[in-house]
């Protein structure tokens, strides 16, 4: 990787480093001019041995999450961070757009799993800080910067990578609910009381009814709710009671299912599932995948839906991870607007998000697709700093260029 950076900075040529290329904002494709080089890190796939001492392996950049955590799972650890792309998504792209996923609530982002890091610099220069040591208080974060980078400060080629034990025990409870107001509240009051929540899922009766209209099958109870809650909890013992305890005793609840099987579980994440594959069947929809504080949650969807559906043929749907506040807005309808009308609803949901305090990207990074819309969760001063740090690792602005900051 040294020598092909050192080369390419010697020829001023683009490098977008590529991982699994499952990310959806155009980060880890170059732009249409033809010049740049893509830079796989998939040979780049070593997983070192477990140190169970520290509960830490060490990877290549493009080792696969699946096979990672294949590797951690038979040594009784877990990788912490599990999203459903696991199956081709590579850590270096993982710790590069600062993923999450499902467990976010439990363990944190990538950002709060990479220990260390070996990655090379735009004039072939490699960084290495692999020691894993939980308290390192010498300077700058390096890690941490570059995680969400997005490939526009180093190529990174090794990560050191925080496990957690494997639990055996795993429940999954689907509660229904009269309003996503009540919902979020229950949400709340039984995350108090349940630690090893890992897991808090929700969608509403439209999107049931999405699902089912185009995959059919049975609702998850014999009637519909206007609002579904799905919790996962794992723990060293059955966490089933102290889940059930807590749904109990939060008032509102209006029915719950609860399965401890791999195959119960499935059936009760069935229409939370299928709502992107509904989506698809009826859109092209146009996604907005972003972060609001928990607390303001209900507030921003309501008002995003009255906003998208102002618009004449325009529908909004609208699921996530309540845990985390991370809502995925998806507008059907958006394919029949002209450039000018899409680029006013972009500015208006993206817009809605800032005013609640939130961010315009809660997974995938910022890529092609949002740069423009950066400004709306980072202030000019920090836009500033962000430039500055590209411009002193990255000089010739090799790295990545066009994503996640405009081009010089
Ligand atoms: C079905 C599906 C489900 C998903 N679920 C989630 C989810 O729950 N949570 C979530 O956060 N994301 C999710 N994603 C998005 C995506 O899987 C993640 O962003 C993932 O981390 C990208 O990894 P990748 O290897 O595919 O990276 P790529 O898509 O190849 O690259 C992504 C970005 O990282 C950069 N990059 C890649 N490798 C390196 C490297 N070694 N060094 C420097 N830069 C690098 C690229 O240049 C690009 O900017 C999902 C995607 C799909 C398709």
């Amino acid at each position: 990787v040294s020598g092909i950076l050192r080369v390419c900075a010697a020829h001023g040529v683009p490098v977008v480093a590529q991982g699994g290329n499952t990310g959806l904002v155009g980060g880890s494709v170059p732009d249409d001019s033809g010049t740049a080089v893509v830079l796989s890190t998939r040979r780049l796939d070593g997983i070192g041995d477990i140190d169970r001492t520290q509960g830490q392996v060490t990877v290549g950049a493009g080792a696969i999450l699946a096979g990672v955590q294949q590797a951690a799972r038979a040594a009784g650890f877990d990788v912490p961070v599990d999203l459903a792309a696991r199956q081709s998504a590579t850590v270096g792209g993982m710790a590069a757009t600062n993923a999450g996923g499902l467990h976010v609530i439990r363990h944190g982002t990538m950002r709060q799993q990479v220990l260390g890091f070996e990655a090379v610099l735009a004039g072939g220069e490699v960084l290495a800080h692999l020691g894993g040591l939980l308290k390192d208080n010498t300077g700058y974060d390096l890690a941490g910067l570059l995680c969400g980078s997005e490939g526009t400060l180093a190529v990174l080629t090794r990560l050191r990578l925080r496990l957690v034990p494997l639990l055996p025990h795993r429940v999954t409870a689907l509660v229904a609910w009269p309003s996503l107001e009540a919902l979020v509240a229950g949400f709340v009051a039984i995350r108090e009381q349940v630690p090893s929540l890992e897991t808090a899922e929700y969608f509403v009766a439209a999107g049931e009814e999405l699902v089912l209209e185009t995959f059919g099958g049975a609702r998850p109870f014999d009637r519909p709710y206007p609002a579904y809650l799905i919790l996962e909890a794992a723990g060293p013992s059955d966490p089933t009671e102290l889940l059930a305890a807590a749904v109990g005793e939060v008032p509102g609840v209006l029915d719950v299912a609860v399965a401890g099987s791999a195959a119960g579980s499935a059936a009760l994440w069935r229409v939370r599932e299928l709502h992107s594959e509904a989506l698809g069947a009826a859109g092209p929809p146009r996604k907005y995948d972003v972060t609001v504080p928990v607390g303001r949650l209900t507030r921003f969807v309501d008002a995003a839906v009255r906003l998208v559906e102002d618009r004449p043929g325009l529908v909004c749907h609208h699921f996530g991870h309540v845990g985390d506040g991370n809502v995925h807005v998806n507008v059907l309808g958006a394919e029949a607007l002209d450039d000018e009308g899409r680029e006013a609803l972009d500015g208006a949901v993206l817009g809605l998000v800032a005013e609640e305090g939130g961010s315009i990207s809660a997974e995938h990074g910022i890529g092609r697709l949002k740069r423009d819309w950066l400004h709306l969760s980072r202030s000019p001063a920090e836009l500033a700093a962000m430039r500055a740090l590209k411009d002193a690792l990255d000089p010739m602005g090799i790295l990545n260029p066009g994503v996640l900051l405009p081009p010089v």
